[in-house]
């Protein structure tokens, strides 16, 4: 019996998540998920400063379903889900955070929606916001509309990196090549048959969280700039519409001094016009760069993480 069940493997990033891991593991035994197949525990430390390794190095010690990759440095939450689902085993992968915010309760149901009913995938998203500040809830809105028309990958708002997964899609994300790894969109981007599970937002089991406003604010520039050549597309569109405005007021202009001799002044509304375009200009140069930026980045070819330590 115990050797017709399927290998499940729990890839878990954990960046200063000393208070968490244990709970985690208690919190999956505790789902029964363990009856319905073979876990593996992939803990990936993040570069952790507050003994998250130790607590993790203890635990595989004692218990051979735990193996864990530890980190250099501190290389984000992207690369520790790169180095999770490279490492795992199992057939069926799930990623999940250690601060229970990815409630584990739904293991079994997830794991239920890929034997039983035929899904390549099944995804998780957070029906509330709650706790959260109203200008992040705001600001995250706004960034899943330009994602949704700008894009190529139509995101969910509130998705979450919690998924359960077959080894074909884990197969599919590693098989993507690209150094600025946006998982939310590549997990959209590769398709195959998705289930949506629903939950409402919980709290952090302890510590707290890493994201702040800033870096969340980035993270969304990453994510447009990662599926998205619409800035670009916008500057053409633009420039186009400025060309034609300027032709219509080249005739107007052309006209008027024909009909009513040429008289000189206006000049303030001239420089008006000429620092706005300039600024204009300036700021499309800007996105430019950044696309260019990515692309530097992308050639170098540069790893993604060093491992320091592993099990
Ligand atoms: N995390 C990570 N590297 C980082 C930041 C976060 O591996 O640089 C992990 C973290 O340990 C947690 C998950 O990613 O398991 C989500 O982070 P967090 O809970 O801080 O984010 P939030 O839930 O507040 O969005
Ligand atoms: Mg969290």
């Amino acid at each position: 019996m115990a050797d017709e069940q399927v290998g499940l493997s729990l890839v878990v990033p954990c960046f200063n998540e000393a208070l968490c891991v244990e709970a985690f593991v208690r919190a999956v035994e505790e789902t029964g998920v363990g009856r319905m197949a073979r876990v593996e525990f992939v803990f990936v430390d993040d570069g952790s400063t507050d003994g998250t390794l130790g607590v993790v190095r203890r635990l595989a010690e004692g218990d051979p379903r735990v193996r864990y990759v530890s980190f250099s440095r501190n290389f984000g939450k992207e690369a520790a889900l790169l180095a999770g689902l490279r490492k795992a085993t199992g057939e069926v992968v799930a990623t999940l955070d250690a601060d229970l915010q990815d409630p584990p309760v739904l293991l079994p149901e997830m794991l239920r929606a890929i034997r039983e009913e035929g899904y390549d995938c099944v995804a998780t998203r957070r029906t509330s916001r709650e706790g959260e500040p109203p200008v992040r809830s705001w600001f995250a809105r706004r960034f899943y509309w330009l994602m949704r028309h700008f894009s190529d990958v139509a995101l969910v708002d509130g998705a979450r990196d919690y998924r359960m997964m077959t080894r074909q899609v884990v197969e599919a994300i590693l098989a993507l090549p690209e150094v600025n790894r946006f998982t939310k969109g590549i997990y959209q981007w590769v398709g195959f048959r998705t289930k949506w599970l629903a939950f409402p937002n919980v709290a952090r089991a302890a510590g707290e969280t890493k994201w702040s406003f800033r870096k969340l604010f980035l993270y969304s520039l990453e994510g447009i700039m990662a599926f998205s050549t619409a800035p670009l597309q916008v500057a053409a569109l633009l420039g186009m519409v400025c060309c034609g405005l300027s032709f219509v007021a080249l005739l107007f202009v052309f006209v008027r001094a024909l009909l009513f001799g040429d008289p000189v002044g206006g000049w303030p509304s001239l420089v008006c016009v000429i620092i706005f375009f300039g600024g204009l200009q300036l700021f499309f140069v800007g996105i430019l760069g950044a696309y260019l930026a990515k692309t530097y980045l992308e050639t170098k070819r540069r790893p993604l993480y060093f491992v320091r330590e592993e099990k």
